[in-house]
């Protein structure tokens, strides 16, 4: 046997071994989370896909290097080895982070990533062709095999869902630790023309993965499963041809595949003849025409006080619960009205929750402007670099909407009521008049403009000011927005306090905010004693030892928030039914007994609940230079949560209560069809559009 020959056969044996197992692999994740043909010739075909691909990059690199004479052989192969520690060193902040408050995660990650290209590079040297005899391979086959199996262990274990490169790098290692053991432990090498039909009917079996993709809806057997969410990943990523992030073939929804600008992530702008998002062809601004609305020509029996607390979660109030008398005051209210045990925002943003509770539609109805905020909490017109100041920074986009679905207050202005906002959004612009947060309120108080920081009492100082400053003669409406329990934690002198913890400072804002909600309804039901009252939080609150956040995802404790009614026909008591916030716009037109409007997505609460409820939640978040960074939208009954994942194109689920608990095994025993219908019917209905 010449040496090229040999060469040959063992670099076909080598890309069929990768195929071999990837496609293995593959299938029997699919097939293990939905036992079916079609999810057995799915996983062979994507398997063998991936599995081709890893297996020419090792060839190449292992037989090519093999021409080349030494110390060349070994510059090539080690400059593989720098370049995917780099890679990996850049993908983790290895270099980013280095000088600031994470320089010793940015250390973690650059001496990692140093270990993963050394191993790389004696792996190279260890399998090359040319190496020096194997003395033991059935040992070195062990070995191997223990090497997929414990990065197989780890990439399942450890930091799931964080880091996707760290992980997709232990995704590699254990296939090439599969492929080198099968190898090892098979000693057949194909010769012509066996090789020549092996490796095409490799490629056969990886097209079929892209036949059977076309135009489907995928099983959710591929939901959250880590070797086919890498195949996916992979192969889309290869057949993204104009880079937008999205492919045409393999079910990744790119409907043009040349236009960077078009893609299910890019965002729909109306009615300009194209159809960015690949949904339902060029979106159409939502207009309504209030002034053509026929009202009731009697006055509203009664006035309104919505209330809306930043950041409160529902867990952590005593009505709900919670071990801590976070909230006596409003405990006491609660005995005589009507509290909603699972209440959900639609937005894990206070431009989006705030926007879509005003409104009572979903936030992918609604026409959207962007705005860069600064470091400053100010904002700016979106792309807008050079209207930073000297020292300012850019950290985010923000979407606020744009007039098109009229808030309540519009509506109950028309009705003849008084309108009236007072609303503390303190170091952010994001609820400011300039952005049209005031829309249909005659009166509209910029709270924190007035009593700057820390104000949650003088907010309602102000709010009560307000109240009395509105027309005696009819009946008001009153939006009064209350900041307290936002970062940063403030200590209030007399107000009970639980300890030193980011969370005990949290309860003790909550404590300081349940005093002056108290102050609030009782002057307002002063004022009118037909007050109809609405108690909630925008959205809850991520609580982690020394972090907090809201909006980067749909966790329980972000999209759960208390929602308490009184003064309305609802019997007093605790209703169990999942709601949503947008309810609350519904339930304000029917007690003040204006018309009820098509558009609204909300129900009037006063209905019998509906109990096979899904409601929505939408979260997006983008950069200061407007780049989408994810993209979700929640559909949940109260136990479980589908996520569409617009930008990944994936879906995920999780159970609110067991986060434990995986994809798989909850689609294997639980009916997730509603939720399916929902989320995808929404994205389908509704795209984000924001206007030109
Ligand atoms: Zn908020």
């Amino acid at each position: 046997v010449s040496p090229t020959t040999a060469d040959t056969r063992g670099a076909t044996a080598l890309v069929l071994a990768f195929v071999a197992v990837t496609s293995a692999w593959v299938m029997v994740e699919m097939v293990v989370g939905a036992p079916s043909a079609y999810a057995a010739t799915l996983g062979l075909g994507l398997g063998a896909g991936l599995g081709l691909l890893h297996g020419l990059v090792w060839t190449a690199l292992l037989y090519g290097s093999m021409r080349l004479r030494m110390p060349w052989r070994d510059v090539v192969r080690g400059a593989f080895a720098v370049g995917v520690g780099v890679w990996l060193a850049a993908s983790l902040g290895g270099y980013a982070k280095l000088g600031t408050r994470n320089q010793g995660l940015a250390i973690t990650a650059l001496v990692a990533s140093s270990i993963v290209a050394m191993a790389l590079f004696t792996a190279c040297r260890r399998f090359a062709p040319d190496a020096v005899a194997e003395t033991s391979p059935r040992r070195t086959a062990f070995v191997l095999l223990g090497v997929m199996i414990v990065a197989t262990i780890v990439d399942r274990t450890v930091f799931v869902g964080l880091h996707p490169s760290a992980h997709a790098t232990l995704r590699g290692a254990s296939l090439a630790a599969g492929a080198f053991a099968l190898l090892r432990l098979v000693s057949w090498r194909p010769t012509p023309p066996r090789d020549a039909y092996a490796l095409l009917g490799a490629v056969a079996i990886a097209g079929t993965a892209f036949v059977r993709l076309h135009g489907v809806d995928m099983p959710t057997a591929m939901w959250g499963n880590t070797m086919v969410d890498q195949a996916f990943a992979t192969q889309r990523g290869l057949t993204d041809v104009d880079g937008d992030g999205f492919s045409a073939l393999l079910g990744g929804g790119d409907c043009d595949a040349f236009d960077p600008e078009v893609n299910p992530a890019a965002i729909e702008i109306a009615d300009n003849g194209i159809d960015e998002n690949c949904i339902g062809g060029d979106a159409t601004a939502p207009r309504v025409d209030v002034g053509a609305m026929a009202m009731p020509t009697t006055p509203s029996p009664r006035s309104v006080l919505l209330v809306t607390i930043e950041t409160l979660r529902a867990d952590h109030m005593g009505m709900y619960g919670y071990a801590r008398d976070t909230t006596p005051v409003l405990d006491r209210w609660a005995e005589g009205a009507r509290v909603y045990e699972r209440a959900f925002t639609p937005g894990a943003w206070t431009s989006i929750a705030v926007s879509s509770l005003l409104r009572g539609v979903n936030a992918r109805r609604m026409t959207w402007v962007p705005f860069a905020e600064t470091d400053k909490g100010r904002l700016i017109p979106a792309g807008d670099a050079p209207m930073l100041e000297r020292d300012e920074r850019g950290v985010q986009t923000f979407m606020l909407p744009e007039p098109g679905v009229p808030t309540v207050a519009t509506l109950l202005r028309r009705r003849g009521m008084s309108t009236a906002a007072v609303v503390d959004d303190r170091f952010s612009e994001l609820l400011d008049a300039s952005v049209g947060t005031d829309e249909g309120f005659e009166v509209f108080v910029d709270a924190d403009v007035i009593v700057g920081r820390d104000p949650d009492d003088q907010v309602v100082d102000l709010a009560l000011q307000t109240l009395a400053g509105l027309p005696k003669d009819r009946p008001f409406f009153l939006w009064v927005h209350l900041f307290g329990p936002h970062s940063p934690n403030t200590v209030h002198e007399g107000v009970p306090q639980f300890g030193d913890t980011l969370l005990d400072g949290y309860d003790h804002e909550i404590r300081f905010v349940d005093a002056q909600v108290g102050r609030l309804l009782e002057g307002a039901t002063a004022r009118d004693p037909a007050l109809a009252w609405f108690v909630t939080a925008d959205h809850g609150e991520v609580l982690l030892e020394g972090d907090r956040m809201h909006g980067m995802d749909l966790s329980i404790d972000v999209i759960r928030v208390p929602l308490v009614v009184g003064g309305t026909t609802l019997a007093d008591g605790r209703e169990p039914a999942v709601v949503s916030t947008l309810d609350i716009v519904p339930t304000i037109l029917g007690v003040t007994e204006t018309p009820a409007q098509s558009w609204l997505d909300g129900r009037d609460l006063r209905e019998p609940p509906l109990l096979d409820r899904v409601v929505l939640v939408d979260t997006w978040h983008r950069g200061f230079d407007g780049a989408l960074l994810f993209d979700l939208i929640g559909a949940t009954d109260g136990s479980i949560l589908l996520v569409l994942d617009i930008m990944r194109n994936a879906t995920g689920l999780a159970d609110l209560h067991d986060p434990t608990r995986t994809p798989s095994t909850i689609a294997a025993d639980y009916d997730i069809e509603p939720l399916v219908k929902a989320a995808v019917g929404y994205r389908a209905a509704a795209p984000l559009i924001v206007v030109d």
